[in-house]
């Protein structure tokens, strides 16, 4: 007789795929529906924050993919280096990571994955919506957009010169420039704008409107198509629900803003709480602590836009402020929800 599932997983995304592998582990049987079929491109900026990264090798393993150091902030003629205070980030191509995760979580014993196949409704007694930032379950548990708001261009690129381990962050009045190193030469070129500030070239608008990337670019070769995404940010007050057996996980369970990069890092440190909860039936503790962390990454999301506002800004704030650049990273890279640190 074939056994049925005791949670049924929308989603095979980063956040689905790991809560997946974390579940099946434990003997939970888990069926995982992903509507498209790995690989696929996705719009993002790709990199891996520490705690992320210790989240995944806990789980996992990690990929063979680059390492970066930290981060170089630059804005006019002014640049801040600020290296992680422990560990190191990764640079995660979006179409071969969420291949191999989603992999890892059909290779689990007890996770029935079906890739290629949208959710239709029916479901197990526990449901997880791990369907990213416009997710289906905001119907029940309702979002928050962001404000203000914002479109996240990506894309890929060989001929960039001067690339080192150090993701590059620009802060220009048109919006934010992202470059790091995804392997083989090749980069990740993302950019985050205003809505009023976005017109279809606004990528390419922007690398020239950067006297240091104009110099950089000029033998620039596109290996992927520019990916869009908008609006980014959400914040869901409520990501359990007792009564309906319905618990979001991800960008679902609220999205940083991506200046901040958290987005993955979120999903990883966040799904053996998600686990738990989902074993032990305390989801109480799980709302509790996935807002605490996603409030750290809000509040640093806000600081960061309040100082990319404008080239003079950023430029200003690198000049003078330049030894709060590492501490800003200590922020975003914090392990544990605040209210539990302090415990
Ligand atoms: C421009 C941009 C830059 C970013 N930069 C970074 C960064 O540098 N670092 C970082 O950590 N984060 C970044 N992020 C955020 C990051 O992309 C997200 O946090 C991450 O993708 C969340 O993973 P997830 O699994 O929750 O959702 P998703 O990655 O959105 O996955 C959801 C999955 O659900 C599937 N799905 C949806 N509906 C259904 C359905 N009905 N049935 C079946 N399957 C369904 C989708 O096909 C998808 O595969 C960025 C985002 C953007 C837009």
């Amino acid at each position: 007789m074939v056994r049925s599932a005791d949670v049924t997983i929308v989603g095979g995304g980063p956040a689905g795929s790991a809560l997946a592998v974390a579940l099946g582990r434990q003997g939970v049987r888990v069926e995982l529906y992903e509507k498209a079929r790995h690989p696929r491109l996705k719009a993002c900026g790709e990199g891996l924050l520490p705690h992320g990264v210790s989240a995944l090798r806990d789980l996992v393993g990690l990929p063979e993919v680059p390492t970066v150091r930290g981060l170089r902030f630059r804005a006019g003629g002014e640049s801040v280096d600020a290296d992680f205070p422990t560990g190191h980030g990764l640079v995660v191509r979006r179409d071969r990571f969420d291949a191999w995760l989603f992999e890892h979580a059909a290779s689990t014993p007890n996770v029935d994955a079906r890739p290629g196949t949208p959710y239709t409704g029916t479901r197990a007694p526990i449901l997880v919506g791990a369907d990213g930032r416009q997710s289906m379950f905001h119907r029940r548990l309702p979002a928050q957009a962001a404000r203000p708001h914002r479109v996240g261009l990506s894309t890929h690129a060989i001929g960039v010169e001067g690339v080192t381990d150090r993701v590059e962050v620009f802060f220009h009045g048109d919006g934010e420039l992202y470059l790091a190193p995804t392997g083989d030469d090749e980069v990740l070129i993302s950019a985050l704008f205003d809505y009023r500030q976005f017109t279809p070239d606004a990528l390419t608008r922007l690398l020239r409107s950067i006297p240091a990337m104009r110099a950089r670019t000029h033998r620039i070769k596109f290996t992927t198509p520019v990916l869009a995404s908008a609006p980014l940010g959400s914040f869901v007050p409520r990501i359990v629900d007792a009564t309906e057996r319905l618990l979001l996980v991800g960008d679902a369970a609220g999205a940083p803003d991506p200046i901040v990069g958290d987005g993955l890092a979120l999903a990883f440190s966040s799904t053996q709480d998600a686990a738990s909860a989902i074993v032990s039936g305390d989801w109480r503790s799980y709302q509790r602590r996935r807002l605490a962390r996603g409030a750290n990454a809000r509040r640093l999301g806000r600081l960061m836009l309040g100082l990319s506002r404008t080239e003079r800004r950023g430029a200003w704030f690198l000049r003078h402020c330049s030894a709060i650049v590492p501490r800003l990273l200590d922020l975003a890279v914090a392990r544990e929800p605040s209210s539990d640190r302090q415990a």
